[in-house]
Order: structure tokens, then sequence, then C-alpha cells
């Protein structure tokens, strides 16, 4: 564990502890899984995790947040940045931010993006249990959402998909892709192992 400022790095095999010891008062019902697409694999230089962390944060105060848009940002070496402060709203996906936990995972995993390594998908799989077990969530869909499924604009989920004004994040080949029905296909069956 490194903390630089409120930025803490943890290594995956600390974030139960770490998590456990963590006092939430907000409602937690959903975990939002996002790609940050830039800065992506390329910008990772194996100790810039808090250059990069600092760096989005600048990012999103220049668009007008208030700090770091997401509570969590996970890196290819399997590492987890803590950076908003859990109790606080994220500004992740317009529609789902209220009771919602926001992860960025650094990487463009759209296809023909970055190749997820392995140290960053198991990361992935992990916390994402980790932090619905913490919650008492059930791992579906509806407790685990990807950004695709919202309309950028009326901030509402998707009744089709294909339809809407969506984004891809976090990727077209997130886990298999970035549909409802990659996901419980290829993500959901990893959660629930
Ligand atoms: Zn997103």
């Amino acid at each position: 564990m490194k903390a630089i400022g409120k930025f803490i790095l943890l290594e995956l095999s600390e974030f139960s502890e770490w998590l456990s010891m963590q006092q939430v008062t907000r409602k937690i019902t959903l975990i939002q899984q996002h790609h940050t697409y830039m800065p992506g694999y390329k910008q990772f230089k194996k100790n810039n995790h808090f250059e990069l962390c600092m760096s989005m944060e600048k990012f999103h105060m220049e668009r007008g947040f208030a700090e770091i848009a997401q509570h969590f940002t996970t890196f290819p070496d399997g590492t987890i940045m803590y950076g908003r402060n859990l109790n606080t709203i994220p500004a992740g996906i317009k529609g789902a931010n209220t009771n919602g936990i926001c992860i960025e995972h650094l990487g463009n995993f759209d296809k023909g993006g970055d190749n997820m390594t392995d140290a960053h998908r198991h990361t992935i799989i992990e916390m994402t249990k980790q932090l619905l077990k913490r919650f008492k969530l059930t791992a579906c869909d509806q407790t685990v959402v990807y950004h695709h499924w919202y309309d950028l604009t009326l901030g509402k989920r998707i009744k089709k998909e294909g339809t809407g004004h969506t984004k891809s994040c976090p990727g077209t080949n997130f886990f298999g892709g970035n549909t409802v029905d990659d996901f419980n296909k290829n993500f959901l069956p990893l959660l629930l192992k």
C-alpha cells in the first residue's frame, strides 16, 4: 500500500482488508465498469500510477468536476488506485451514479485496442466480486453495469441493444464484448465462480 495525498495504491491482495475497513454511508446498488480509453497501456510505465491518476483528475477538473470522477482505477499490473471518496457520488454514468461505485480500468478495450494482461483481468474479476460481497449484492446485469448500456443524453438504461446515444465503454472487446448478452455469457460466469 502506498499513498500520495488522497490517492492510495493497493495490491489486489490488500484490497479485501482495506475495503472491510471503509465506512460507507451511501447505499450502493451497482458497480460500474469503464475503460479509460486514453490514457491506455502505452502510457503505463509500470511506476507512474500516481502521475496517471493525477493527470486524469486534472483533466476531469478541467471538465468541471470537483475531483477525479472514479472511485477506483485499475492497472495492467493488477494494482488498484483509490482516488475518490466512496461516500461521494461518482461522475461515471449519467443516470446510474447515485448508488453507484465507479471503476475505470486503464486501457482501451475496444476491438483492436489494448490486450488486457492476465493480472489486470484477474484484478477486475476479483475486485468486482469483493465489492459485490461487501455491499451484499448478487452478481447480475442489474448490479454490475457497463457504461455502454446507458443512453448518454437521456441518462437512462437503453431498452434495446443498438439503440440510443451510447459509447462503447468499457470496450467492444471487454471480456468478449460490451453488450448485456456478452456480459451474461462471458463476464458474469467469472463473477459467480
Ligand atoms: Zn465509461
